[in-house]
């Protein structure tokens, strides 16, 4: 490891907080599916910031469309119109097929944007007594780190201390249509079941196919609105532009999550996508946030948008995901030394993940391949110490995927 490496990650452990473990790599510029180091080393980035990078770093449309409105205007808050949101608001709902839109910043966000939006309807729409409303949530789910979004999750680092959750929320199974059927019928008070069609942080968890279906039957039958958190599978990364699509017109949500891609990684932009009825509940002063909806977000988001359409990154997205998985199949049965740690090989798009036999030792095994892929040039992430996430920027090329399966192959090796 260079000094320039050691004196970046010493600063940042001298004057920060230790709520991450990041790999020892110390990122300085990016372009597409490439990052460099402070040392000038050259990397395939195949995390593409949890997904938020799914246009490519640095994408030239969408530097100078932020150059260009960041010297026009940045923000006025909602106290004032802006000649930006207006046009971004009508793109969203012409794009996903919804009637309405409203503008965050993070996931998070837009995440507790529809869990309120979710009560409120229960209450003022369906007619459940007042705060006795619940909204469901598949175990294993990740929307954030705020207090409402902790108090969905079931991991204990995630609320550990962090106490009184909030109330009125439970978990199911996930992948479980008859556990979510069972919830439904036993308590008429529930506005909503939140679930992420493909679960991320969980692991690239893939739901059977049908699931968001059978899931959006039965919330219609029993009158509960569907919240599908796209924030990480929506936009071009399994392949659609929605996740949901993937399980045909039941599986369409009542309300739309979006963010991280949706501003491809320059600034925090996110949405969340519902009909009048539902988006009606909100008055004047009922909800918002200072920079939400921000000219220089929705110029940014637009672009973005526009760049997943016009360079048919859902196209890519499907055929550089099938190579991967080929790929990291291949490897799997092919015998060779290291290649026998992975255990499974799953995805869909450029949503992937490879699991590895975890040892325990120095951080897992899932950690060990991954300081071993980046010496090898790629960088990817461990989750649950065996669970290797593999997202790149969807504009990643043939000869990427195919250099990233080559440094994974000599990872393994290595480890
Ligand atoms: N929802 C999902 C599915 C996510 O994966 C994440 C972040 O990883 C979020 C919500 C929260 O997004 P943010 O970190 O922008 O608040």
């Amino acid at each position: 490891r260079g000094v320039r490496t050691a004196e970046a990650i010493a600063v940042e452990a001298r004057y920060g907080a230790s709520n991450y473990a990041p790999l020892p790599v110390v990122l300085s510029h990016g372009i597409g599916a490439m990052v460099w180091d402070v040392e000038g080393t050259a990397y395939l980035d195949f995390l593409a910031a949890y997904s938020a990078v799914n246009q490519g770093h640095c994408h030239p449309r969408l530097v100078a469309a932020m150059a260009s409105q960041a010297a026009t205007l940045t923000l006025t808050s909602r106290a004032f119109y802006n000649d930006r949101l207006g046009p971004l608001l009508a793109q969203l709902c012409t794009t996903f097929g919804y009637e309405r839109a409203l503008p965050m910043n993070t996931g998070v966000e837009g995440g507790e944007t529809a869990v309120k939006l979710a009560r409120r309807w229960g209450y003022e729409v369906k007619g459940i007594p007042d705060n006795a409303g619940r909204i469901l949530f598949a175990r294993g789910n990740f929307w954030g780190r705020t207090i409402a979004a902790v108090s969905t999750s079931g991991d204990v680092g995630s609320t550990r201390g962090f106490g009184p959750l909030v109330q009125g929320f439970d978990q199911i199974p996930y992948n479980n249509v008859d556990a979510l059927e069972v919830a439904l019928k036993a308590d008429p008070n529930v506005a909503a079941f939140m679930v992420e069609p493909i679960q991320g942080e969980a692991g690239v968890i893939i739901p059977d196919d049908g699931y968001m279906a059978a899931v959006g039957r039965l919330c219609r039958k029993h009158r509960v609105l569907l919240i599908a958190d796209e924030v990480q599978t929506g936009l071009g990364r399994t392949g659609h532009m929605l996740a949901t699509e993937h399980d045909g017109p039941d599986a369409r949500a009542d309300i739309v999550v979006l963010g991280k891609a949706l501003s491809g990684g320059m600034m925090p932009v996110s949405a969340v996508l519902t009909s009048d009825e539902v988006m009606g509940v909100l008055s004047p002063g009922d909800h918002g946030s200072t920079y939400g909806g921000n000219p220089l977000g929705a110029a940014v988001a637009s672009v973005a948008l526009d760049v997943l359409e016009k360079e048919e990154l859902c196209a890519n997205s499907v055929v550089r995901g099938q190579q991967l998985r080929e790929g990291l199949t291949e490897l799997m049965a092919s015998g060779q030394r290291g290649s026998d740690l992975i255990t499974a090989v799953r995805g869909r798009g450029l949503m992937n993940a490879f699991q590895v036999k975890d040892d325990g030792r120095d951080g897992g095994t899932a950690w060990r391949v991954c300081v071993n892929m980046a010496h090898a040039g790629v960088l990817a992430k461990p989750t649950h110490g065996d669970i290797i996430r593999l997202s790149p920027p969807l504009v990643v090329t043939e000869e990427q995927v195919e250099t990233a399966l080559e440094s994974i192959k000599r990872a393994l090796r290595a480890t």
